[in-house]
C-alpha cells in the first residue's frame, strides 16, 4: 500500500475540507440551490461554521458537503477521506476491524459504518453499453457464500443451489468491470443484464456455458472457450479467452474470503461494487492510489445516503441489481 497516511487531509479537517471543496467544484463553486457558478461568497462570522457560502443569485447558504453523506455525518470529513483512501488502495478490500484500528476514531460499528457508505460511493450510476465499437467484453459467473434467503433443498445441501450468484461483464479494451449479484443464472435472468450492458457490436466471450449460447446470436461474434476441456484461450483463435473476467473474480475470491467471510448475502452488491471499482479504477489503468480515493470522494455526490439506508436493504436476491 503507497498510502500517505500523512497527508493533512487526513488529520486536518479544514486542509480535509478544502480537498473536498477542489473535488466537488472544480471549475468553481457551484450554488446546489439555483445552479449559480462562481458567485458566492464565503460567510465569516464568530458563530457561522467553517465552510459555510452564501449564493449571490438567490440568497441562500450552501456548503460543499450539501446532499453528500457527509452532510449531516457527526464523523470529522478527514476520518471519512482517511477511511476512503484505506479502502481504495488496499487491493483486497478491508475489513471493519481493521479499518476501526487504523482510523484510531469510533467504533467497529462506525468502521462498517463508514465503509459500507463508501462502497455505496463507488457504485457506477448507468454508464454506456460496454464493447461499443466492436471490443471484446468477456461475461463469466461465480458463486460465493450461503444465500440465506433461499435455503437448499434437503437433498442438496452441499450443492451450488444455495450459493450467492455473481454474474461479471469484463469489457477488455476499457478494462472495465460490471458485476451483478443474481437470483439465478437461468436465461431469462441474465440476458436482460447482458442486453443493457453490452452493445451489439461488441464481441462476446464466454464459456461453453448453455446458458450463452443463444445469447450469442445478439452480438457480432460469440468467441466460446471450452473449459470443461481444459481450454482458456482458444485454439483457433488467440482472441477468444476469459482470461480477464477469471483474473478479476481470482481477486474478489481472495478478497471475500480473506476479509469478508461474514458478508450477508443482502450486502452482497456493495462489495461486489467495491471489487469492480477497484479493478475498474486500477493502476494497470492509469489510476493511482490517490486518484481512486478522489474518484469515490466524488462518487458521494449525488447519492442519497442516509443513515437508515444499509439496514433493511432487501433488493438483494428479489431482482438482478447492479452491484
Ligand atoms: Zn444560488
Amino acid at each position: 500500500m503507497t498510502t500517505n497516511l500523512t497527508d493533512p487531509i487526513f488529520t486536518d479537517e479544514t486542509k480535509a475540507r478544502e480537498h473536498f471543496e477542489d473535488l466537488r467544484w472544480p471549475q468553481g463553486r457551484v450554488c446546489p440551490h439555483c445552479g449559480t457558478v462562481g458567485n458566492s461568497t464565503l460567510m465569516q462570522g464568530a458563530t457561522t461554521r467553517a465552510g459555510l457560502y452564501k449564493c449571490k443569485d438567490c440568497r441562500k447558504p450552501f456548503t460543499a458537503t450539501m446532499g453528500t453523506v457527509y452532510e449531516k455525518s457527526h464523523i470529522p470529513l478527514h476520518k471519512w477521506l482517511l477511511a476512503t483512501h484505506l479502502l481504495c488502495s488496499s487491493k483486497k478490500g478491508m475489513s471493519a476491524h481493521q479499518l476501526y484500528r487504523m482510523l484510531g476514531f469510533g467504533s467497529y460499528r462506525t468502521a462498517w459504518f463508514m465503509a459500507h457508505r463508501i462502497r455505496e460511493a463507488m457504485r457506477p450510476e448507468g454508464g454506456d453499453p460496454m464493447g461499443g465499437g466492436g471490443g471484446p467484453v468477456e461475461v463469466d459467473e461465480t458463486f460465493i457464500g450461503r444465500d440465506i434467503l433461499n435455503p437448499p433443498a434437503p437433498k442438496a445441501q452441499f450443492g451450488i443451489a444455495n450459493m450467492n450468484k455473481v454474474l461479471s461483464l469484463v469489457d477488455r479494451t476499457t478494462g472495465e468491470a460490471r458485476s451483478f449479484v443474481v437470483k439465478d443464472l437461468r436465461m431469462a435472468t441474465i440476458t436482460p443484464i447482458i442486453e443493457a450492458n453490452i452493445a451489439r457490436e461488441a464481441w462476446l466471450m464466454t464459456d461453453e456455458a448453455v446458458r450463452y449460447t443463444s445469447l450469442g446470436w445478439n452480438f457480432a461474434v460469440h468467441g466460446i472457450v471450452n473449459h470443461s476441456k481444459g481450454e482458456y484461450v482458444s485454439l483457433e483463435d488467440g482472441r477468444i479467452t476469459t482470461n480477464s473476467v477469471e483474473g478479476f473474480y481470482s481477486i474478489f475470491k481472495r478478497g471475500m474470503r480473506g476479509i469478508y467471510q461474514h458478508c450477508a448475502g443482502r450486502h452482497l452488491h456493495r462489495y461486489v461494487a467495491e471489487f469492480d471499482f477497484r479493478y475498474t479504477n486500477r493502476i494497470a489503468n492509469g489510476v493511482d492510489d490517490t486518484r481512486r480515493a478522489a474518484l469515490a470522494v466524488a462518487g458521494t455526490v449525488g447519492k442519497r445516503l442516509t443513515y437508515r439506508q444499509p439496514y433493511g436493504h432487501r433488493s438483494y436476491g428479489l431482482h438482478a441489481a447492479r452491484a
